[in-house]
């Protein structure tokens, strides 16, 4: 049984241990599984991650508990059976902020809104609690202003060890057996818990509420506490103030003027849009105008775009073909498609046309007697289906 010494000491960063046992890991080869006779390792357990560091100078890639003993997954082998051990502080302290600001959170949720903790994630970047309540988000403001008032009055973190068997007065009630162990936060919270914790609520730092979410059933809440809101705030201030410099204006007025930006550019699209499709129809009339007539009295135009089709191509063909009888045909090239347009008086059937030959060219598409259009696979067998069209069309050469 591996004696846990964090469970006396979450300061304890530096220790001597003596290994006894070595076996390989089973997940990977590489790697070994060492057992200390104690050990300030925290494995990972309670949503809380494992810490990091070293034995005897050789990584710890991992901690795990495996209920009696923890195991200590290495990179390589141990010099020798009597091991210095040193832990990662800033990732330990990091995590000792994070769990301690949890504790404070989840009572203040209880204290105020009788709201209790499912469950907590400590993660990478960001904490989560799942909280079995409907909360608005100005409640959230709430908790968090108070949980900070909490942590301004630098209330004692401590730990005690008790019997199962009396009313301990948890927040959450446990399920363990014989001694337990609870972390108290001063004249609020008790709870049982494994964990690593800081001494008064003070070293917890700032606690930062962010994003709300709904999870089954549950409200899922992102908190971030101490050096995390800091680097928090810090690139939520930094990415603030690149917007604000573009409009150079104060930070506060950024979000009006955004709203404002948006609605100006909703409008411009409108505007842009109703001026296209006049232009296009414009363009269409136009080059009916200057289109000499066929021997059969109809004017043809063919069409090369760079680009694709679009909603003016539409407009362009619609009107070249609405004053007489008329052919339109617009080949673009990426991506590969045809478009066809013809007057009613033509005597062509756009879409029965357009089908007929898109088959053969494996291409796809279709539409009605006036107007159709259809892909292309490649730019081969849209030159081929241009060509075809043409001739069936009666195009000059
Ligand atoms: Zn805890």
């Amino acid at each position: 049984m591996t004696e846990r010494l964090y469970y006396h000491d979450s300061y304890l960063i530096e220790f001597r241990a003596r290994v006894v046992a070595v076996s390989p890991d089973a997940v990977s080869a590489d790697r070994q599984r060492v057992y200390l006779d104690r050990t300030a390792f925290y494995p990972t357990s309670g949503g809380q991650p494992f810490d990091i560091g070293e034995l005897g100078g050789v990584k710890v890639l991992e901690v795990v508990d495996e209920g009696e003993r923890i195991a200590h997954l290495m990179a390589d082998a141990l010099p020798g059976t009597e091991v210095d051990g040193r832990i990662d502080l800033d990732r330990r302290f990091d995590h000792m902020q994070q769990h301690t600001g949890q504790h404070l959170l989840s009572a203040v949720l209880v204290e105020l809104f009788d709201a209790p903790t499912v469950s907590f994630h400590l993660g990478a970047e960001i904490c989560t609690i799942d909280v079995a309540a409907t909360l608005e988000p100005e409640q959230l403001r709430e908790a968090e202003r108070r949980a900070n008032e909490i942590v301004f009055e630098n209330r004692p973190v401590t730990i005690s060890f008790e019997d199962s068997s009396g009313d301990l007065g948890l927040r959450k009630p446990t399920e363990r057996e014989g001694s337990v162990r609870i972390v108290s936060i001063e004249s609020l919270d008790r709870s049982a818990c494994g964990g690593t914790h800081v001494r008064a609520t003070g070293e917890i730092g700032p606690i930062l509420i962010r994003k709300l979410d709904r999870i089954r059933g549950n409200l899922r809440i992102e908190f971030l506490c101490g050096g995390r809101s800091i680097a928090r705030a810090r690139a939520d201030f930094d990415a603030l103030s690149k917007i604000a410099r573009v409009f150079s204006a104060p930070l506060d007025e950024t979000p009006a003027l955004v709203d404002g930006q948006r609605d100006k550019l909703r409008e411009s699209e409108r505007m842009r849009r109703r001026l296209s499709a006049e232009l296009a129809q414009a363009s269409g009339r136009a080059l009916y105008g200057e289109t000499i007539p066929g021997p059969d009295g109809v004017r043809r135009v063919l069409r090369h775009l760079e680009a694709s089709l679009s909603e003016e191509s539409r407009a362009e063909a619609q009107s070249f073909t609405v004053a007489g009888p008329a052919i339109f045909l617009a080949v673009a090239a990426t991506p590969p498609a045809v478009l066809l347009a013809v007057s009613k008086d033509s005597g062509v059937n756009c879409g029965e046309v357009l089908k007929r030959l898109l088959g053969p060219a494996g291409g796809r598409g279709g539409g009605n007697a006036t107007l159709a259009q259809g892909s292309l696979p490649s730019q081969t067998s849209l030159e081929e289906l241009a060509e075809s069209l043409s001739r069936e069309l009666n195009f000059p050469a």
